[in-house]
């Protein structure tokens, strides 16, 4: 095997630029479990700490767990600050306010109640993105309003509903149809019958679509997302609002004990958690979360069982390899590509502009899972597992060494392989770009990950530039057609304000260098 640092020096450091965030933020966690943390509408809040020039600064303070950007939820509080009675007081109205206006329960009765109606008369609001009742269409006059809405498009309401595209918060990424496909046979060949999919709607609404077609692959889902507009589409038993980055069930201990026997049922036999979470959010909070879903699990186990692990895919770009890895030592990098529907950047083929660097990470064995050959993909039996076509086997490191697809190249005194366009440098005693400042800067740019220069000066901000305007263009077209406001207490979009402007904002600072 390589060294488990294999060339990841320049991915380490993008990572280690999305960990700041644009605003130089780390989050801590406390060492006394006892202090809770104050509440925000999306739970319990995190605690972090400013980092200027590597050093952080002494006063720490508590923000949302789920939205990076204070428009979308502005709770702050210092550390150490006391809080008046009347504050508290209103803090917890707001708390209140700020939640979604149905209940699970009442939103199952609509759904029940709008698929008993005619089909002339199942109308859905696109402004509101909402499914309405015939006494409700007054309301809606104005709105752009679809109607005979079919049970198969109920059936798949990632294409009803439009991806949220908020930058900080809960950007979605609807995986193309081929990688959606790809995963779905791929769970059913690795034999399981349930699946716990935590941000992954399209995945879920995809299992659902499949094992109501197909009585032989049965697979039950249940989706945990932060999206409370899913809810309108979904029983209590597969659908719940939840925070991936604070473990936090919007709707309380009702919600937990559905998750909790999605996970015992048989003992824990038969289900793997898949999950896609927002890039732009931190892998440590993410990673508290995946082991407190991993303990629900592990107690439904019989005591023999108790070195079994719960099976995961965390679905992820391939340069936060040895983040997850330090937090979950037994996962493995698959080569498979995950491609997404509406990123200009990360589809697959003639339309994307580059491959995509996003990768599965999996403790499920390796060598149990095949890759498509006719997408690329090729059996490395030295390696005995599934690789990218051009990810060749290195004699020197013994491994098919590249992360990111291309070719990589061993370098005899870094000892190991190193990306194609990086040469060694004598003076930094390493491999790095041609044309980068000796000892630059250590934090790399925010957009490469490349270590000689900052975002400023990036050679990619021009391509990512260009990109983020044909995806603007595209959803300025698509929003023309239906501007959608948040209409206060009635709308299900409540999770994200989506602004104008926020929409204009991409998801991805990331670019493969
Ligand atoms: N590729 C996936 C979607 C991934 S996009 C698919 O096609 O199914 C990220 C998903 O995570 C979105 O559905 C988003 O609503 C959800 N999400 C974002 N922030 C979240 C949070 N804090 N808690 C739970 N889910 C969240
Ligand atoms: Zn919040
Ligand atoms: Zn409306
Ligand atoms: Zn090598
Ligand atoms: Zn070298």
């Amino acid at each position: 095997m390589a060294s488990p640092r294999d060339g990841l020096e320049a991915e380490e450091t993008e990572e280690s630029a999305s960990r700041r965030g644009s605003s130089g933020v780390e989050v801590v966690f406390p060492s006394d479990p006892a202090v809770s943390a104050p509440l925000c509408p999306h739970g319990p809040t995190l605690l972090f700490v400013k980092v200027s020039q590597g050093k952080e600064e002494t006063r720490r303070f508590y923000a949302c767990s789920a939205c990076r950007d204070r428009k979308d939820c502005n709770f702050f509080q210092w550390e150490d600050e006391k809080l008046s009675e009347a504050r508290l007081a209103a803090r917890e109205t707001h708390n209140r306010r700020c939640q979604p206006p149905l209940s699970r329960r009442q939103c199952v009765e609509r759904y029940l109640k709008f698929i008993e109606l005619p089909l002339s008369q199942r109308k859905f609001c696109q402004r509101c993105q909402q499914l309405l009742l015939p006494d409700e269409w007054g309301r809606h006059r104005e709105h752009q309003v679809m109607g005979d809405i079919s049970i198969t498009q109920l059936r798949r309401p990632s294409q009803l509903l439009y991806p949220l595209e908020n930058k900080k918060a809960n950007a979605q990424y609807l995986f193309a149809d081929r990688s959606c496909q790809f995963l779905v046979d791929l769970l059913s060949t690795l034999g399981f019958r349930r699946v716990l999919c935590v941000g992954t709607p399209r995945l879920h609404e995809l299992i659902m679509l499949t094992a109501s077609g197909d009585k032989k692959s049965n697979i039950k889902s249940l989706l945990l997302d932060i999206d409370f507009r899913y809810s309108q589409f979904y029983m209590e038993d597969s659908f719940c609002h939840y925070n991936m980055f604070n473990h936090h069930f919007f709707d309380g201990k009702a919600a937990l004990e559905v998750c909790r026997a999605f996970l015992q049922e048989d003992e824990g036999e038969g289900v793997i958690m898949v999950t896609d979470p927002p890039f732009g959010g931190l892998v440590e909070p993410l990673a508290v979360t995946f082991k407190k879903l991993i303990a629900m699990w592990k107690e439904g186990q019989s005591q023999d069982n108790s070195h079994k692990e719960l099976p995961i895919f965390w679905i992820f770009p391939y340069f936060f390899e040895s983040r997850i890895c330090q937090f979950f030592p037994s996962f493995c990098m698959l080569d498979y590509q995950v491609d997404y529907d509406n990123h200009a950047l990360y589809k697959h083929g003639k339309t994307g502009r580059k491959q995509s660097p996003v990768r599965i990470f999996t403790n499920v064995p390796r060598n149990k899972i095949i890759l498509p050959t006719e997408e690329g993909y090729r059996f490395c039996p030295l390696c005995q597992r599934y690789v990218s076509l051009e990810n060749q086997h290195c004699e020197h490191c013994n491994s098919c060494t590249s992360k990111d697809g291309r070719k990589w190249n061993h370098c005899f005194l870094c000892k190991k392989c190193v990306k194609p366009s990086w040469i060694h440098c004598s003076i930094c005693s390493r491999c790095a770009l041609p044309g980068h400042s000796c000892e630059g800067p250590k934090d790399g740019c925010f957009i490469c990950g490349e270590l000689d220069h900052k975002r400023s000066t990036c050679p990619n901000i021009a391509t990512s530039k260009r990109a983020n305007r044909a995806v603007r263009k595209q959803k300025q077209r698509k929003s023309n057609k239906m501007k959608m406001e948040t209409t206060k207490g009635q709308s299900m979009n409540h999770t994200s304000v989506t602004r104008k402007k926020k929409r204009r904002e991409r998801a991805h600072q990331y670019l493969c260098s």
